[in-house]
């Protein structure tokens, strides 16, 4: 019927492909390791010194990334009330809880992704930094009593305008303090060149994301927030390895064309916005498609560029990661992240702000201190707050937050 709406489509980014594969042979390394003992295994918070920890000989797993699978694929909807009953607030981030209970459950969604594996990998040691939040250092912990595994990490700032040198020094410190009790673990001693060939990789890692995120400024965009948030599984979960950096340098070209040719990856591209604060795992497709059928395109995020690392300097190891890991976007104070998103706005050519306000997530929801009426107003833009939660769907009202979305875009269209 000619005058029958067509349906939007998504445009599939081809080199997905070779990211799924990337993340599966990440899981699978790690679990022939573990069922071998072959190598030893060090969990690791998303943002902490995984550089060092490559350099020494271990492989890395980053429970939050599976956090994160937990929270996509809806299981954590039944593994969070298992924490919850042994004392885990139903308040705290919803991915230790979703975590800790799949583990006393005796579940993981890997085992549905991937033929062969039964459980997440046991680690030999577990490595935090507290520059995100304090939850890490508490998850690990729990791992800690419960597996009878050293529990090792740095305490870092928090709510910094701009990191000073005692901040970089004192943080550089507690880093270089961590070898002698890894030395003793791997059974290797460090060798400083090995250190400057992975932090090396993992500039170049960072340079390479970057890149693939700043495509996004680009009219029409070539790639959502929605497909980021799978695009960066290789940043997260292998940066520091030669396989991250041919990844990013296989689809920056794709993307590319994309510009070159027009292609948008949101047809018929009307409105551009910021997403700030994490992602709702499990309703990525949903959201996804209404923005999609919106013709909006969420262009751009804080959560995304959390894995860029550009202070990262293989000439001074030690002091560059430990600058790199305090000048995170949230270890910084309001007005650090405010002139951040700012900029953000300025390159992206937004139109318009989102901020999911995450229950579970206090250190990665933006909107508490009336961040989103100054943008707004600077900006002279409309913006909007939606309550919900990386992986607890009770927290989550969809129909609530379509509606605000959709009455969001239509002011954006009325502007
Ligand atoms: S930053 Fe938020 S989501 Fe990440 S570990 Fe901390 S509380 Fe959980």
């Amino acid at each position: 019927m000619a005058d029958e709406k067509k349906k939007p489509t998504f445009r599939k980014i081809a080199a997905t492909g070779p990211c799924k594969k990337l993340m599966a042979d990440h899981f699978y390394e790690l679990d022939e390791a573990a069922k071998s003992g072959s190598r030893k295994i060090a969990w690791c918070t998303s943002v902490g010194p995984a550089e060092l920890l490559r350099a020494m000989g271990f492989l890395v797993y980053f429970p939050e990334n599976h956090g994160a699978i937990l929270g996509a694929t809806r299981v954590a909807l039944d593994t969070i009330p298992i924490a919850n009953a042994a004392g885990y607030s139903p308040e705290i981030c919803s991915y230790l809880t979703s975590d800790v209970g799949a583990y006393m459950k005796g579940e993981t969604p890997l085992s549905m992704a991937y033929e062969g594996i039964t459980e997440v990998p046991k680690p030999d040691v577990l490595v935090y930094n507290t520059n995100q939040c304090r939850d890490v250092k508490d998850w690990f912990m729990w791992y800690s009593r419960e597996l009878d595994v050293p529990c090792i990490g740095i305490e870092s700032f928090c709510n910094i305008d701009v990191s000073r040198e005692p901040h970089i020094a004192a943080v550089s410190r507690q880093l270089q303090d961590l070898v002698p009790a890894l030395e003793k673990i791997s059974g290797q001693k460090l060798d400083l060149d090995r250190l400057k060939e992975v932090v090396g990789l993992s500039r170049k890692c960072s340079d390479l994301w970057e890149e693939t995120l700043q495509m996004g400024a680009a009219v029409p965009s070539p790639l959502t927030f929605f497909d980021s948030t799978i695009l960066m599984g290789p940043a997260v979960v292998a940066r520091g390895t030669q396989e991250a950096n041919d990844f990013y340098e296989l689809l920056i070209p794709e993307l590319k064309q994309r510009v070159k040719d027009g292609v948008a990856a949101v047809d018929g591209e009307k409105h551009r916005i910021y997403w700030d604060g994490m992602p709702i795992w499990g309703k990525l497709r949903d959201l996804s498609t209404t923005f999609l059928s919106l013709q909006t395109c969420v262009v751009a995020s804080t959560y995304c560029n959390s894995w860029v690392f550009s202070d990262l300097d293989s000439a001074n190891p030690f002091d560059s990661m430990a600058k790199a890991y305090t000048d995170l976007f949230i270890v910084r104070s309001d007005s650090a992240k405010e002139d951040y998103i700012s900029k953000m706005a300025r390159d992206f050519k937004v139109d318009g702000f989102l901020f999911h306000d995450a229950k579970t997530c206090p250190s990665n929801s933006n909107n508490r201190y009336g961040m989103p009426e100054r943008l707004a107003a600077q900006f002279k833009v409309p913006s909007v707050t939606i309550a919900g939660d990386l992986n607890d769907l009770r927290l989550y009202s969809e129909e609530q937050s379509i509606t605000q979305i959709e009455a969001f875009i239509e002011q954006l269209g009325e502007k």
